[in-house]
This record gives C-alpha cells, structure tokens and sequence, in this order.
C-alpha cells in the first residue's frame, strides 16, 4: 500500500472481499430525500472491482487514490462535465460507502467530493446529479449575470435570498407561493423568466449522447420525445396515444399495412398513419432514449397547416386532427356511400340508435373507430311549436365543460395619496366579466376611497405595460399582472376643472454620457415602481412638478440630511464635467417635457427653476411610454410621461431604496385562496345538462321553418372501448379568454358510467360500463405560454411513467395530479394484466433519464386524485 502512505489521512484498508462486501452492501440502499451520494468516476470504480475481484494485494490492478478528473470540466473551477451519464461516466455511491473508499484509498490532488442530494420530485425520487442552474440578473441588464445553482426541489423562497430587493418585490408578486419549488417555477414561468423580470433561466440537466442508444435496451414504450420547439403539445399528445393498448398493438403488429387508404379523399393518402406508425415503433423498439418525431411533425403540418411553425398549440386540437387523420387514412370503407338520415319521429331510442351505428359504420369503419368511437343522444325542443329533434350522433371524444365561476380572486397593490404609507397589497373578489371600474369598487369598499379617484395599471420592469381605463374589461388583465392601483387626488381642481394624470418613472442616469448614440446625452436605467398622479393643469410648470414630486416621494427620499436653502451647490452639482446647469441644455429639456406633456402651458419661472435646480435631487425629463427619451413614438396625444432622473451619487444618498421597496399586506391576503374543487362527475353531468342554443348558433326547425333557439340536451347513449375525456379548461367566448384553473377530481380506477349512459343494459353479455385511467395529458401554464406533459401506464409491466418531453421518469399513482387537460380511460374488461413484472428500479438501472429513483408500486392507497393548474 505504498501508494497511499504518504497521504497520512488513509487508514489501512480492510481484506479485499471485506471491502467488496461491505461498500456492495452500503450500495443496495434505498434513496431517501435529503441524503447525500457521490459521484465517482465510472473507471476508477472498475478498477476498484477489478482490484478486489482479483482477491491480489498486490496486483496491477490497484486503483490508486481516487481520481474524479475526468468529471471536472477543469481543475481550476472544478465544475462538472455537462451531460455525462450514470452508469457510463460515474457511479454513485452512497455517503457512508463514500467515505469507507475515502479514508482507505484518499482522493488525488485537493479534488473536490462530488457531494449530490437526493430530492423528492413529483414524479420521482433521484440524485440530482445536475442542479439547475439559473442565470440571475436584474431590470434587463443581460450584460451582467450571476449564476447560481439550486436544487429542483427548493423552494423560491431559498433563491429570493440572491437577489436584490428590487426584484424580490417582483418575484413575490409573480410567484406569489413561495413554497413553490423551483421546479414548479420552471414549468409554470418557463417563459416568463426571460422577460418578464428579465432573469435568464437555463436547465443544465444530462441529455445522453447519440452513442448511448444503440446500448439501451429499456422496457418498449418508455421512450421520450424531444421537443422540436413548442412540440410539447404534439410530445404529450403521442404519449397518451402510444399508451394506448388497443391502438399501439394494432401498428405494432403490422395490421396497419393491410388496411391503409390511399385513395380516401378526406385522408392524408397513407402519409398520416405511416408516420405515426413509424414514431410508434421507434418508441416501442426499446433501442432509443428518445425519438426525434421531425418526419411525423412535417407530416402534420403539410396536412394541416395550423401546426406547421413552431408555435405552441392545444394539445386536444392536435389529438382530435390525428385521431381524424388516422380514422381516414385506415378507414375500412374504400367508397363511401350516400346515406339519408331519418329522424327519429317518434321510434323507440335503441332502433333510432342502432340506425345511426349502423349509418356510421357503412361510412366509417377503422381502427380508431373500433378504439373510440361512442355515441351520443341530442334531443333539440324548439321553444315556440315544442317539436322535438332526436339524432344520435358518433363523438371520438368527449368536451366536458367545467363549472365556471361567476367570480375572480384578484391581488392588487393600492398606492395611496399619502407618500409616507406603504403600498399596500388587497385580495378582492370581483366579478370575472366585470370592468376595471368594478375592481375600483371593491378595492373602495376596502379604503374607503371613491373608485372614480383610482387609476388601475399594469406594472412591468418598473414601466407601466398599460394603463386601464374604468371601462376595460377586466379580462385584459392576468392574474400574474402586477395591478397597481393610484389614489388620484381631489379637491385641488383649477379653475379649468381640469387635471392632468401624469405617469411618472424613476431613472438613474450613469456616469457616463452615452456618446454611442449620437444624441450626447447620459443613459439612463429605470428603477423603482412607477407613480401615477393627477395634476392640476395650471400646476403642470417644470418647478411645481418638482415641488410635488418632492412631496410625494417623502416616502423614501431623506431630505432632512440634504439642506436645501443654504446655498450648498454641490448637493445637486454632479461631480465631474457636468453641464446640467448649462442654460441652452435645460431650455431643451424644458421644450422637451413642454411638447411631449402637451397639457402643459408655457413653463413660468424658468429662471428660478434654473437656480433651484442646482440644488436640486432630481431633474424632470418628458419621456415616452417606455421611459426613454427618444422621440416619433407617435404618443402626441397620449397619455404624457414623466421621468425623475436620479444622478448615482445623489441617489445613493438621499433615495431610500429599502423604504421605496416595502408594502404592506393587507388583512385581506390572510383569508386562504379557496380553490374550487369539483368531481370528474360533476362535469360529465354538465354535459348531460339542458342548454338553450345561442344565439350565433340556432337551430333550424323544420316545422317553424325558421331558426330558432332551440333547448338542446346531449345523453351518453354507448361508450367506446377507450374513452378520451377533454376538460374544457380553455374557455373562448366573444368576451374573453381565459384558463379554468378548478380543481377536477377523477378517479384512477371504476370510473362508473352506468348512470350516465342512457341505454340501459338488457343482458349480462354486455360489457359493463367501468373504466380505469390509463393516461393523462397535462397543462401547465397559461393560455398562450403553457408546457405540456404526460402521465402514462405501460401496457406491458403496469407502471406508470411521467413524460416531460425526451424525459421519462417513474411516476407514482398518487402523484398524478395536477394540470390534467385529457383523460383517457380504458373500460375494464379491455385491460389486460402485465404481461411482465414492475420494473425494479436501482440506481445502477437508469429509466431513460432517471439517474436514479426508488419505486412505489401499484399497490397506492390513493385511488382518486386531484389535479389543478398553476
Ligand atoms: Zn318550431
């Protein structure tokens, strides 16, 4: 052992095989949240084996000390290679069994342990071999970042810390739950972090190389899909269709090959179901990690043009054109017929039913027809001559509306006239078609403040992003939208009867003028939250403006330490080469805020303001709506704006930043945010439900021989084999868009269709009307910026897995929750039991990118769970 006496910190290692089996041992350990293992470099711990294996003391193949250079990127930062692989690269140990190999052969050189904590993710439980690495930088300054890493399971709260306090107001108004984990943040704000608060996210997660493919032999179908650009909606699509027994056993079996349709004018001429076949057998083949589906995505786009780009879709608009696609691309029918639909007039329901079927199937007949096709009852009354329209119609999935609230929860901030309080934040119910005027009054009965003397904003990166009028419709605004409501003044009306409202931004000018721009000026970065104040018109001088703005930032300024009459000229002097006070500049500026805030009448008293100024904290500047000073915005007639210009210096001190940044929660944000709940049930029972036809959508009766607008009622009448159930989340109407984020219960298995169907069973040959959960598309997110993932079970061993793109992880059942937007259940007796055992994950078994993971098996007590977005 001489290789290692000179280190002193070893101890004498124990018998080769007492080696062996005692880190052997410490190996089988279960992950535990919160326990730390270590990287170690894949061909040291070879070498170890070999060494023990040998049972030689004295053999070649003595490792040495161990070496983890491979690992590091260098040896000066010591950072981790990026995208290197367990199993190929590294192994991981356990602490215990760490620190046994440490103190028997000690490490080479001063290397750094690669120290990993195990975290509990929604979908699994792993060493987090890469953290996440999030690039932090404040306003939009991208040119300076900070870096820093956390663990996906952190909570925002750990990672506010690093930031300067101009952000935290941001963040904690964007991410109002600060137990939100960093992983949450990732998949809800993904976007977000780029513009909105300007702060550079970037996942440095392990992507396995090509190379790896050829190796891997995991279980078929649990395979990821890279995202070609916004495909999740298309990735989390495939996955709950590939999870789809019936389905994937057809094309893996060929039976697709016999029944393609190449001269169906309302197909695809095969090309839909051949790409999609080729997809489906590249994910099942169990070769690839992930499958790139370019050729299958080309393909939709040729044929339906709205997929083609790379914009972010609906996922339930994607699955409701393959479904389509593939019915016609293997409809059975090679010529369809023409068939005259009867109305029922008056026949009993099963013969009207079966007619329809029948009628269906001599024109449809497909493999997806087999899979999902059900049909429903529509009963239409008109309401002036009560004639009743009985049609049963074939559905491929079922739309089920959720139970709208009439009210919003909205958080504000209110900015009062006081400039000593503190903003302070309301949670205040309104209604959710109402208008801004309608967030007024209840943020009035709150204050006590007269709605008609607020002015509601949008506030973003220190700049007003919009400024409501009371009439908008309060569906403009988002619930991630930082609102700020003004206290506006009263009673200092002029003569006029007229107030100006003026937006105003704090800007602190650098140093330096900005040559680079030709227009010889300072840059200038805003900072701080914007003011809106109203003004009297004949108050809107350049010095009356400064007076009372002075006051109305007596918040956070510190005036006392500044003596403003004593003539001290270096108070508002900057400190070097400045030539503010050069008359000829200040008479631009003066023409500058005269014609952008077009109310203002000529500026009196320039001459005292030129005196004043020098002793001055801040200079006023007009600006545009972006707070810059660049002209032909085209803003004439708007609203004008108004910049404070800090000098640094000056800034630094007599502008409390910490007391500008405080507010106030007010009691209101206390009582909890009650989320509404509703059952699976419940929805399917809305569907169900009489409703009265709209009016841009009548109905025409052929007795009345005009449209009218009928009551219309829908009924289950038989249900497929495979029954797709889309929750209506997204609601567009003529007034408003918006996501429902209620909470759906559903259950995993015996979802009972029996009082929901029409048809009652006859005889006991009929299938029963039970089905389990086979998969889930998730939505999460907003309407236009949201990502989409899949919770599936495996066909052949029963597992669940949790697909987020090219990832795939283990899931538990009861973590499948949240965001579910499709629901696909299989009926009972169409189930087959795994044709092989659960898998038993280790940590030396990768699950595609599972480092590492423990397994719950099917045996979850939980057999409903809920789900919810945001
Ligand atoms: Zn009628």
């Amino acid at each position: 052992m001489a290789a290692n006496s000179s280190t002193g910190s070893a101890t004498e290692p124990p018998g080769l095989e007492t080696q062996w089996r005692e880190i052997d041992n410490l190996n089988q350990q279960q992950l535990r949240a919160g326990d730390s293992w270590y990287l170690l470099d894949k061909r040291w711990y070879d070498q170890w084996k070999e060494y023990v294996h040998a049972g030689d003391q004295n053999s070649s193949s003595y490792p040495g000390k161990i070496d983890n250079t491979e690992l590091y990127e260098d040896l000066e930062s010591y950072h981790l290679k990026e995208r290197l692989s367990e199993n190929e690269d590294f192994v991981l140990v356990p602490a215990e069994a760490w620190h046994k190999l440490l103190s028997w052969y000690d490490m080479m050189d001063d290397q750094p342990p690669l120290e990993r904590k195990v975290v509990d993710l929604p979908s699994t439980v792993k060493v987090e071999v890469y953290p996440v690495e999030i690039y932090l930088c404040l306003s939009s300054n991208m040119e300076s970042t900070v870096s820093a890493c956390f663990s996906r399971a952190d909570k925002i709260r750990e990672y506010r810390l690093l930031m300067d306090r101009k952000s935290i107001w941001t963040l904690k108004n964007r991410l109002r739950n600060l137990n939100m984990t960093v992983l949450d943040a990732c998949l809800t704000l993904k976007r977000h972090f780029y513009w909105i608060f300007g702060i550079y996210m970037e996942f440095c997660v392990s992507r396995r190389n090509s190379a790896d493919e050829d190796s891997y032999r995991g279980p078929p179908g649990v395979c990821g899909l890279t995202n070609l650009g916004n495909t999740c909606f298309m990735n989390s699509a495939l996955q709950c269709l590939s999870n789809t027994p019936p389905l994937t056993e057809y094309f893996l079996r060929n039976s697709y090959l016999e029944e393609l349709n190449f001269t169906n004018p309302l197909g695809m001429k095969g090309e839909i179901a051949e790409a999609y076949a080729d997809v489906i057998k590249q994910m099942w083949s169990g070769r690839h990690y992930s499958v790139v589906p370019r050729v299958f995505k080309t393909k939709v786009g040729h044929f339906a043009s709205q997929f083609l780009g790379y914009q972010q879709h609906d996922s339930q608009e994607l699955l409701s054109f393959l479904l389509d696609g593939l019915h016609e691309d293997l409809n059975r029918v090679k010529k369809k017929e023409y068939i005259e639909l009867r109305d029922a007039d008056g026949r009993p329901d099963q013969e009207v039913a079966e007619e329809a079927w029948r009628n269906h199937l001599r024109r449809n007949d497909s493999v997806i027809v087999d899979t999902f096709h059900g049909l429903f009852k529509s009963t239409l009354v008109c309401p002036e001559c009560n004639k009743v329209s009985v049609t049963f119609d074939p559905f491929c999935y079922l739309s089920v509306p959720l139970p709208v609230s009439k009210e919003r929860v909205m958080e504000v901030f209110y900015v009062s006239l006081d400039p000593t309080a503190k903003p302070t934040q309301y949670r205040l119910i309104v209604p959710k078609a109402g208008r801004v005027i309608d967030l007024c009054t209840a943020l009035s009965q709150a204050t006590g403040v007269p709605p008609n003397q607020m002015a509601v904003a949008d506030v973003f990166n220190h700049r007003f992003y919009r400024i409501y009028q009371a009439d908008e419709s309060l569906s403009c605004i988002l619930d991630r939208d930082d609102i700020f409501v003004y206290q506006l003044s009263s009673g200092c009306v002029d003569q006029e009867g007229e107030e100006v409202v003026m937006a105003i931004y704090m800007r602190e000018r650098s140093h330096y003028r900005d040559y680079g721009s030709g227009s010889n000026s300072y840059s200038t970065s805003l900072f701080g939250h914007p003011l809106l104040i109203s003004v009297p018109r004949a108050q809107c001088t350049r010095e009356d403006l400064y007076q009372l703005l002075l006051k109305r930032l007596a918040g956070s300024t510190d005036t006392n330490s500044q003596d403003a009459t004593d003539g001290d000229q270096s108070a508002g002097v900057e400190p070097s080469g400045k030539e503010e006070e050069d008359e000829d500049e200040d008479e631009e500026e003066e023409e500058e805020a005269a014609s952008c805030a077009q109310a203002n009448k000529r500026l009196p008293g320039r001459r005292r303001y030129t005196e004043r100024q020098k002793k001055a904290l801040f200079t006023i500047q007009a600006v545009n709506s972006n707070g810059t000073t660049e002209r032909g915005m085209g803003e004439a007639d708007a609203q004008p704006y108004i910049a404070i210009d800090w000098d640094p210096d000056m800034k630094k001190k007599y502008y409390n930043e910490n007391e500008a940044e405080k507010y106030i929660k007010h009691q209101s944000m206390d009582v909890p945010h009650q989320q509404i709940t509703v059952q699976l049930q419940e929805c399917i029972e809305l569907f169900t439900t009489v409703e009265t036809l709209e009016e841009e959508n009548p109905w025409y009766c052929p007795t009345c021989k005009k449209h009218q607008l009928a009551t219309k009622k829908l009924d289950l009448w038989s249900l497929p084999e495979v029954l797709i159930i889309h929750l209506k989340r997204f609601s567009y109407t003529k007034y408003s868009r918006e996501k429902l984020d209620t909470i759906v219960e559903f259950p995993l298995r015996d979802l009972d269709f029996s009082g929901f169907l029409l048809k009652k069973t006859v005889n006991s040959t009929e299938p029963p009307c039970r089905y389990d959960l086979i998969s889930v598309s998730n939505h999460y997110g907003g309407l236009r910026d949201g990502h989409y993932t899949s919770y599936a079970r495996n066909k052949d061993n029963g597992q669940w897995y949790y697909f987020d793109d090219s990832k795939v992880t283990y899931a538990r059942e009861e973590q499948i929750t949240s965001a579910a937007y499709l629901l696909f259940y299989q009926r009972q007796d169409k189930i087959r039991q795994p044709s092989v055992p659960p898998p038993v994950p280790s940590s030396s078994q990768p699950e595609n990118h599972v480092s590492s993971q423990t397994h719950d098996g099917m045996d979850g007590a939980s057999s409903c769970v809920s789900m919810e977005t945001d």
